[in-house]
């Protein structure tokens, strides 16, 4: 640290993303990226954009906001974007919560959370999982607090149904709620409809998993046109215009392609079942998914040496060492080859271990 830099930010600790490694060498389960690249169509539209880089982008990236509306059922009112949903949950933390509103999120689930909160100043409360990271909504119901919950949750991969999502935003009236459905067109019920109903939920979604952009960097929230307005002054407070071209282009034409990421979303589902019947027979205690990535324990290794003999084998998964999960690795769905490539990896590791 420079003498330059604030104090305030000394006891910051920074979110530590997952390894990005430019060569390409490791099968790369380790970030919850699509294994599938973008639709041809998003590719051709992204070329033909490029033409235009020398002109600013829409601010209000209206193109976007029309279509993503008409797919959901709501106003362009009610759809704010994003570059990524960190960028969105950053933006919700700063223009919701503050010393007078603390916020409260799962102990175990997206590690920005906590660091989004140290980084403002907002107090928070983190609430326990309960046995098997299973969330329990009544332990959010009537809190009095700002909420955060991803659902499905990550690193988990479980979820709570729309019906418990409902009576934890009807039993905090005076409250933000923000689901964080990173993943939730992986087999997950989404909450959208409660949008309609309740003026305190803020939903968030992102295009870099099921729509394979996680390098466009978009995500958009779905709430009450007030909510909106608020994310709106914090955007155009901060970086009016928070989403490029190319991005904008890139997501257009992703929506038009919907049948190709929902086959893709099935194939994902369909290595997911295949993954867990083959870590079953060896033993692995692996949680139930509705995600593209597994929460999975080795019967004969503990998780950050499982993590290190796959990453010496080529294969990247994603491990912590917080206490109440170090046992455990979380491996993103890829393709069927390289599901395939990891069991056999694993397999190798637990002859040796044994
Ligand atoms: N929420 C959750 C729960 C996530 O796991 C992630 C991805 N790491 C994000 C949000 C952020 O996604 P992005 O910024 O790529 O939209």
């Amino acid at each position: 640290m420079s003498r330059y830099m604030s104090s305030r930010f000394d006891s910051l600790e920074a979110y530590v993303p997952g390894e990005q490694p430019q060569d390409m060498q490791y099968v790369k389960l380790n970030t919850n990226e699509s294994p599938f690249p973008p639709a041809s169509a998003v590719l051709d539209a992204v070329r033909e954009e490029a033409g235009r880089l020398n002109l600013y982008p829409d601010p209000e990236g209206n193109a976007l906001r029309d279509k993503l509306a008409f797919m959901y059922g709501v106003r362009p009112e009610n759809v704010f974007l994003a570059n990524g949903s960190d960028e969105l949950l950053f933006f919700a933390f700063m223009a919701f919560c503050d010393q007078s509103r603390p916020v409260a999120f799962p102990n175990i689930s997206y590690g920005f959370y906590p660091v989004y909160a140290q980084l403002l100043g907002v107090p928070y409360t983190e609430v326990p999982l309960r046995e098997g990271f299973v969330l329990d909504p009544a332990d959010y119901c009537g809190l009095g607090k700002n909420i955060v919950i991803a659902n499905p949750n990550a690193p988990t991969g479980r979820a709570i149904s729309a019906a418990d999502i409902e009576e934890i935003v009807r039993t905090n009236p005076d409250h933000l709620v923000l689901i964080d459905e990173a993943y939730i067109d992986f087999g997950g019920e989404n909450c959208l409809p409660l949008m309609k109903t309740y003026d305190n939920l803020l939903v968030c979604q992102t295009f870099s998993k099921f729509r394979s952009l996680a390098g466009g960097r978009l995500g958009f929230a779905l709430a009450s046109e007030a909510l909106i307005q608020d994310l709106d002054k914090i955007k155009y407070s901060v970086n009016s215009y928070n989403i490029s071209r190319l991005t904008a282009a890139a997501a257009l034409a992703t929506l038009d392609s919907n049948s190709y990421y929902l086959e893709n979303s099935q194939k994902i589902q369909a290595n997911r079942a295949y993954t867990i019947a083959e870590l079953d027979k060896l033993g692995f205690e692996t949680l139930p998914s509705v995600t593209n990535f597994l929460f999975t324990r080795c019967p004969a290794v503990d998780g950050g040496t499982l993590y290190r003999k796959l990453k010496a084998r080529g294969v990247l998964v994603r491990h912590w060492d917080k206490a109440e999960i170090s046992d455990w690795c979380r491996v993103t769905i890829g393709t069927r080859e390289q599901m395939d490539v990891f069991l056999e990896k694993v397999r190798d590791i637990i002859k040796g271990a044994g």
